[in-house]
């Protein structure tokens, strides 16, 4: 299977192509595609995180309608951290969502976070890689429970960090670590207004306290969302369109998804080989160019022969 076949097969022929991901992760067919893949990305890659029940779910919906009547075709990962059985698509599409399955612009996908191969699972870097290169948009969305929530800057390029009102989440993001996370900050419910409001003031408290200096100029906007009353997610739209308009200035996308590509790889040979195998791997630098899988494959042929 290649790129172009994937191209025109659909959603059948990339289902067939995550399961090949997962059946045969080094096999040389494998790596030739995701290559390929990584080397003609199309898509912006947005990753929600936020608590169970602030309204992710719901809020993938409402940005999924905006953005296909845009004719934006949208591939959604959701990262399950409670699931530790193996398989990508054991779960099956999530039934949160309530897209239309006609629809062959949609393609949903949940998957278990089963191992932290780079961040996330191994499988949800893969598929990301595969999907963004055949979509225009590829949401992941993560459940904000312990790593997960910073594992998704390490796959997104725009990162929205959910918050309910009234729920102390606020308080929870002035902790040290969280108000570095977000590209954008989404108050939900703000059909709640009172207490939206005043999330809103204490996630903007917290930023400017939080100095933002990891953003390289970007203003972390803080918006007020009702899924519910669909109010709110045109402007998130063009807040992460914003975001993804500052990434194209300048390098800094190459630069985003590069580092993400070498720490990656860096995970992964920690992972298969122990820290023993990273010193023993040397110079674990990519080249540009070069995708963190073939890099990857290389060092598994030459570290086994050792
Ligand atoms: P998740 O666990 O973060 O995916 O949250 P869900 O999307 O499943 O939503 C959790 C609950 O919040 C559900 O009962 C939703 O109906 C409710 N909810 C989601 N969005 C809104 C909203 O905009 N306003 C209100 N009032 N409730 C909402």
């Amino acid at each position: 299977m290649n790129l172009s076949s994937l191209r025109v097969g659909g959603k059948a022929a990339l289902a067939r192509a995550l399961a090949q991901l997962e059946r045969a992760p080094d096999a040389g067919e494998t790596i030739d595609l995701l290559d390929a893949a990584h080397a003609a990305p199309t898509a912006h890659v947005v990753g929600m995180t936020g608590p169970p029940g602030v309204g992710k779910s719901t809020l993938m919906n409402a940005l999924i309608s905006g953005w296909r009547r845009d004719g934006r075709r949208v591939a959604c990962i959701a990262v399950d951290p409670s699931s530790r059985r193996s398989g990508g698509a054991l779960l099956g599409d999530r039934t949160r969502l309530s897209t239309d399955p006609e629809d062959q612009d949609i393609f949903v996908r949940s998957m278990a976070a089963r191992d932290r191969l780079g961040g996330l699972a191994g499988l949800t870097v893969s598929s990301m890689v595969l999907m963004r290169a055949l979509y225009d948009v590829v949401l992941i969305e993560t459940v904000g429970v312990g790593q997960s929530e910073t594992d998704v800057v390490g796959v997104a390029d725009t990162v929205l960090f959910c918050v309910q009102p009234g729920s102390g989440d606020s308080l929870q993001f002035m902790k040290a670590g969280i108000a570095e996370i977000p590209h954008v900050v989404v108050v939900t419910k703000a059909d709640m207004e009172q207490a939206a409001s005043r999330a809103r003031s204490d996630v903007l408290g917290a930023l400017s306290l939080g100095g933002g200096d990891d953003n390289d100029g970007w203003d972390v906007p803080v918006l007020m969302v009702s899924s519910l009353r669909r109010e709110g997610v045109d402007a998130l739209i063009a807040a992460i369109d914003s975001h993804r308009d500052f990434l194209g200035d300048g390098h800094r996308l190459e630069q985003t998804r590069h580092l993400q590509a070498q720490q990656w790889l860096v995970e992964a040979v920690r992972e298969r080989w122990g820290r023993e195998g990273v010193a023993r791997a040397g110079d674990l630098s990519l080249a540009p160019g070069l995708s963190p899988f073939r890099r990857l494959a290389q060092l598994n042929a030459s570290l086994k022969v050792v």
